[in-house]
């Protein structure tokens, strides 16, 4: 949707944003890095069929990785 400004269930183009929270600020969708610092997570939701979806900006990928990371599988299966 973040892309395609479209609902991938329903196919309806009448979406929400909801911006992520930096930190102590009031806007609620966030990732807890460490007791101090958040990484903000944007939610787009379908006003057609309440389907959401979530992203984080490309720039706390790898701190995500660092901390909540999967060990990667070798070869190139995919699950
Ligand atoms: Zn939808």
């Amino acid at each position: 949707m973040k892309n395609t400004h479209q609902c991938p269930k329903c196919s309806s183009t009448d979406l929400s944003k909801l911006e992520g929270g930096n930190n102590w600020n009031s806007r609620p969708n966030k990732i807890y890095y460490n007791s101090f610092k958040t990484i903000p997570v944007i939610r787009f939701v379908c006003n057609h069929c309440g389907y959401s979806e979530e992203w984080v900006d490309t720039q706390h990928l790898e701190k995500l990785k660092s901390k909540f990371g999967l060990p990667e599988r070798g070869g190139s299966e995919f699950v």
